[in-house]
């Protein structure tokens, strides 16, 4: 098939990268020309491990454009991958997924052949029924269901792991507006063995949500837990461990730490918890697992506080900067509140991160960002907020290490805490 993907980020870009391993002739499309030319040069424009492989080998099967017009025309089915950031209220701002829409609607009115529309960006339940579908209808003057398809296909992966989470997924899910575009998405999966759900285009979409919702729901119950146990001198991960035996909760998302990050967790929640409001519903489980994870990082700063009292003029060190190790999205990072707080408290900073600390520069040039992990333990004090491999090959002996991510091998530091064990 000839797929064209909208938006080459962190799911556009791997969906392309996949499917053209999967044999498909891939074109993207991004307003950014820089990346545009990153990807046709088999050079990835972001950090994710194997994606850079992936788009040299299928060179030939991938390239990027910012001219909707040649992806359209040359395609059968599109996919919009585009952000779905969050607006100051916690809503999502659809700008993006709307302006893409209006865009492959244009064009979608001078082609003679049926089309295919997936949105594939995580969008609030009703979004592809009562706003892209109508734009699609209005800027091509054709009709959805009969001239043009229209499903939804959310996206599970995690970055990091993000290719082998696309080619081997627990679930894949359709929503779908008419039977021939159910057909066409089931058939580019049709290779795949993991179960495939078949449902409404605003199921498709809220099954996105309550995952990503139950997920961090589940960090921080875990921290909640952390809290308390660290209080009473209980090992956390000795308690996890127990819980996640029992097949109905299961270990995954039960590592305990300084809360949950990333450019969907927060956004996906905030979406939730303002549209349960304007439904006039009250999300309070959500909003409970949102105020867990807004203090929880600032514990690692508390902690700190008890060894060293006064942080003015102190160096502190901070590993990692990234939101999750294995890759260089910072969006959200516990690093951000953390840093924002020894800054506060008039300490100095000196910072490394094996990816993210280009991206990190963006928001805090004036810290000082080390050439190697363990340039950072020169420090007075270290804190641990991301677990990248590399730093588990350090030599923390002799070092006042508060640990924020459970690094087994930090625990021979001299002084060594963690946020909630
Ligand atoms: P991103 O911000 O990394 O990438 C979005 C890309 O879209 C950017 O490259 C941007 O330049 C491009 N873009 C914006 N407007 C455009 C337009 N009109 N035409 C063409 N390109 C345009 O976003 P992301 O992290 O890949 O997320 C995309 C969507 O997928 C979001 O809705 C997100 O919630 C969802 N999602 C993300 C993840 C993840 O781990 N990142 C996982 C599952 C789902």
């Amino acid at each position: 098939m000839n797929l064209s993907i909208i938006g080459t980020g962190y799911v556009g870009l791997i969906t392309g990268a996949c499917f053209a391993k999967l044999g498909h002739t891939i074109t993207c499309v991004d307003i950014n020309p820089e990346k545009v030319r990153k990807i046709n040069n088999g050079v990835s424009p972001i950090y994710e491990e194997g994606l850079e492989s992936l788009l040299l080998t299928y060179k030939d099967k991938i390239s990027a454009t910012i001219d909707y017009q040649t992806a359209l025309m040359n395609t059968d089915i599109t996919f919009i991958c585009v952000g779905t950031p969050s607006m100051k209220n916690g809503t999502i701002d659809l700008s993006y997924v709307k302006e893409a829409t209006k865009q492959i609607a244009t064009i979608l009115k001078k082609k003679n052949s049926w089309h295919l529309v997936v949105v594939k960006s995580t969008v609030l339940p009703g979004t592809t029924h009562n706003i892209v579908l109508p734009l699609l209808e209005q800027y091509s003057g054709k009709k959805v269901g009969t001239d043009i398809g229209l499903a939804m296909n959310p996206e599970f992966l995690k970055e990091g792991v993000a290719i082998q989470d696309f080619l081997e997924p627990d679930r894949i899910v359709i929503g779908f507006n008419d039977e021939r575009s159910r057909v066409a998405v089931r058939d580019l999966y049709k290779n795949f063995s993991c179960p495939i759900i078949e449902t409404s285009l605003s199921a498709a979409e809220m099954i996105k949500y309550a995952s990503n919702a139950f997920l961090a729901t589940k960090i921080s119950f875990i921290n909640e837990i952390g809290n308390l146990c660290k209080k009473l001198g209980i090992d956390t991960y000795d308690v996890a461990t127990g819980m996640g035996l029992d097949k109905r909760i299961g270990r995954p998302f039960l590592d305990s730490g300084i809360g949950w990050g990333g450019s969907c967790f927060p956004k996906d929640v905030d979406a939730l918890i303002a549209w349960a409001k304007e439904i006039k519903e009250h999300a309070r489980i959500i909003e409970s697992a949102k105020a867990v994870n807004t203090d929880q990082p600032l514990r690692l700063v508390e902690i700190l506080k008890k060894h060293i009292p006064k942080l003015k003029g102190k160096t502190i060190g901070v590993l990692g900067l990234a939101f999750k190790p294995n890759t260089d999205d910072i969006r959200d990072s516990k690093a951000i509140p953390i840093i924002k707080e020894l800054l506060r408290n008039g300490a100095h900073i000196k910072a490394y991160d094996p990816q993210a600390m280009d991206n990190f520069k963006t928001l805090y040039p004036q810290i000082q960002y080390c050439s190697s992990a363990s340039e950072v333990l020169t420090a007075d004090a270290i804190l641990i907020t991301t677990k990248w491999k590399e730093f588990t090959t350090l030599d923390y002996q002799g070092k006042i290490v508060i640990d924020g991510r459970r690094l087994e091998q930090a625990k021979n530091a001299k002084i060594y805490e963690g946020v909630c064990w």
